[in-house]
């Protein structure tokens, strides 16, 4: 199954996907992750992709589509794939359709995790991530176990300036991606994020029937 998460920043995408992927046993392709990895490693695309990064802004899309090609060509994603953060234009859209059909798959559905915005900048500013893991928790919400809550660290661009800015892009260049999704006849399924994360988590997998 070839899923894409849609949603602001903040809306929990890297959380519900990272256990959708595991209940249907495919990978997460979760573009910022790979971008923070390639930034941690020093590689030129991580250099690159910083300036966009700490702005706010969308890195180039010929860099990202660069990652999910590597990304889907891997064993692990032969039986699909969960997406997260990826397309989050128009074009990635184009992209991504592209690069599916070439391996004679489509995306099956699009899962919307709707949040509204003032519960997103309260998320994001409680919003750590363990730099060993990878794991995301919240402050507040999802509190890190006591062992790993001395070392989570808040990332760069979830600060408020930035945060600001990456729903501003959010709402330009994304969110008319359910539409476009919606007219391709693709199966968009509407989520009520602000709420505790198992809840959507069930909701989402009742959606896609599983
Ligand atoms: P995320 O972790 O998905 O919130 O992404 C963090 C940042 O990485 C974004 O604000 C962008 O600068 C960049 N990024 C992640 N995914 C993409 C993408 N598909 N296209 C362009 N830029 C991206």
């Amino acid at each position: 199954m070839d899923l894409i998460l849609l949603g602001a920043p903040g809306a929990g995408k890297g959380t519900q996907g990272a256990l959708l992927a595991t209940r249907l046993a495919v990978p997460k392709i979760a573009t910022g992750d790979m971008l923070r990895d390639a930034l941690r490693q020093g590689t030129p695309l991580g250099l690159e992709a910083k300036r966009y990064m700490d702005a706010g802004e969308l890195v180039p899309d010929s860099v990202v589509l660069g990652l999910v090609r590597e990304a889907l060509a891997g064993p692990a994603a032969q039986g699909g794939a969960v997406f997260d953060g990826y397309p989050r234009n128009v074009a990635q859209a184009a992209s991504l359709a592209g690069l599916l059909d070439e391996i004679g798959r489509g995306i099956d559905a699009v899962v919307y995790i709707d949040v509204p915005e003032d519960a997103i900048v309260s998320r994001m500013s409680g919003r750590r991530t363990d730099p060993e893991t990878g794991t995301v928790y919240h402050v507040e919400f999802n509190p890190p176990p006591a062992e790993i809550a001395a070392r989570v660290v808040q990332r760069a661009d979830d600060l408020e300036d930035t945060v600001r800015r990456r729903l501003a892009v959010y709402r330009e260049t994304t969110a008319p991606l359910v539409a476009f999704y919606e007219d391709a006849g693709i199966p968009v399924h509407r989520v009520d994020g602000d709420r505790a994360i198992e809840q959507v988590q069930d909701e989402i997998m009742g959606l896609l029937g599983r």
